[in-house]
């Protein structure tokens, strides 16, 4: 047992290789499955020449790859360098507030120290490389509330690349500052539907005050990559690809946790997509296949989109306009709109194939809570360690404290992790919300679809 509380490493225990849990499956990964508008199904040939219009040849080897390491290209870690590894700490101050006895420990991993404050940079810096590398000039991509588009601008910026973000309108006038920052870094950002896409223009004959979807924005960001063989697309989370390069958060924390001499008992993260999460659970999973560690892994998502833990487990689109594959996974079904909660990158009806499988065959838990106790936990977590954390990071937050209490009330000793995604710096006007005390808890049912 270790009496310090930041386990930092220095830049030379960057991973050089991530790490893929596709070979260590008990079962194959389900392919993708286009089906066309007459009913014919694409052949995996098919859906690869298409695949081939929007990412590069390396992001759809490491999709399917085989490989249980895939090397780091060295530019990509002179990158990681300015801000990885990053810092793991025990939340000693919190274990105080909460009272916990010595044998109850909260750890976390913190990945709001990179310049767009979260996780994402981890895949938009190697996505951005990749593009670079096979001659892209521009890569078009969609935000919500502008997490992703400011990780990719910042990316963009670094290897040279235009990026092109299709942001949902309703964010793009309630969230400006996300937008400045996407600017600032040279991106060119649009509010979504736009009258540049025949897909936003569709939507707009329809429906001129359109506020936007993620799903429209996706499709008006894919159709911008297929028109121009020097555009690419780009996705921040749910495909194989992009939880790949997330593990780099995963294989440090157990150098760390190592450093503390500690194994934790359980590992948790938040789950919008599932790459943060499985950024920090599939190394785990693997050292659990090679007996060093009998860690449960805990995945944690809003109630208001309970995608693991109320969703049906089967093909459906990725997106809401059927511009993507269909793909095996939990799913709320593609035309869910979920209730408006603040914590906006938990709003995806489906989720990362591979985290799906894992929770289908039983090796990954998951669990659903409510917003304001999540907000509640973010500002105990606030108070007492002094970072604001991103709402969507508060779901972790309040499972790991859920876990603390349970393991205090049960007198058992208890090590806990979990992935602090992000700070909430943009997402003050969440905050003032909650501080007017005018949050409200959504069910699954005050969700809608589109069809309705
Ligand atoms: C985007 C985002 C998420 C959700 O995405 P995942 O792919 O599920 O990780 C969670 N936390 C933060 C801070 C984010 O920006």
């Amino acid at each position: 047992m270790s009496d310090k509380t930041r386990f930092g490493l220095d830049e030379t225990r960057i991973p050089e290789a991530w790490y893929n849990v596709i070979p260590d499956l008990k079962n194959p990964p389900a392919p993708p499955k286009v089906v066309t508008p007459d009913g014919t199904e694409l052949s995996q040939e098919q859906i690869g020449e298409v695949m081939a219009k929007l990412f590069p040849m390396e992001c759809l080897k490491q999709e399917m790859s085989a490989d249980r390491w895939i090397d780091i290209p060295g530019a990509v870690i002179d990158v990681y360098k300015t801000y990885r590894p990053s810092p793991l700490l025990r939340a000693r101050q919190l274990e105080r507030v909460l009272g916990l006895p010595s044998g109850v420990k909260i750890f976390f991993k913190y990945e709001g120290v990179s310049a767009a404050g979260s996780h994402k940079p981890n895949t938009a810096i190697p996505q951005a490389y990749y593009n670079k590398q096979e001659g892209i000039t521009k890569i078009s991509t969609e935000t919500g509330a502008g997490q992703w588009g400011s990780a990719l601008c910042i990316a963009g910026a670094l290897f040279g690349i235009d990026v092109e973000v299709f942001m949902v309108k309703v964010s793009y006038e309630q969230k400006p500052y996300r937008r400045i920052l996407m600017e600032t870094y040279g991106g060119t950002v649009h509010a979504s539907p736009t009258n540049l896409t025949d897909a936003g223009r569709h939507v707009l004959a329809m429906d001129p005050d359109s506020t936007g979807s993620l799903g429209i924005a996706i499709s008006e960001a894919v159709e911008v990559a297929l028109k121009d063989p020097g555009t690419h697309y780009s996705l921040g989370s749910v495909l194989n690809h992009v939880c790949l390069h997330q593990t780099i958060v995963g294989q440090e924390a157990i150098e760390q946790m190592a450093l503390a001499e500690e194994e934790p008992d359980v590992v948790i993260g938040c789950v919008g997509g599932g790459s943060n999460f499985a950024g920090i659970a599939f190394p785990y999973y693997h050292r659990k296949l090679e007996g060093k560690s009998s860690a449960r892994l805990l995945a944690v998502e809003p109630k208001a989109c309970p995608t693991l833990t109320a969703g049906e487990y089967r093909y459906d689109l990725g997106d809401e306009a059927g511009m993507t594959p269909q793909m095996l996974m939990y799913t709320l079904g593609h035309d869910f709109v979920p209730a408006g909660i603040h914590a906006g990158g938990l709003r995806y009806h489906g989720d990362s194939p591979l985290l799906s499988q894992l929770v289908h065959e039983g090796e990954i838990e998951a669990i659903a809570v409510d917003q304001i106790a999540c907000f509640d936990a973010a500002v105990m977590f606030a108070r007492a360690e002094g970072i604001l954390p991103a709402p969507e990071s508060s779901h972790a937050i309040l499972a790991a404290i859920n876990e603390a209490k349970a393991a205090h009330a049960a007198g058992e000793d208890k090590v806990i992790l979990f992935n602090l995604s992000g700070h909430g710096h943009f997402d003050l006007a969440a905050y003032q919300a909650y501080n007017a005390g005018e949050l409200v808890d959504f069910d699954f049912a005050a969700g809608t679809t589109l069809s309705e």
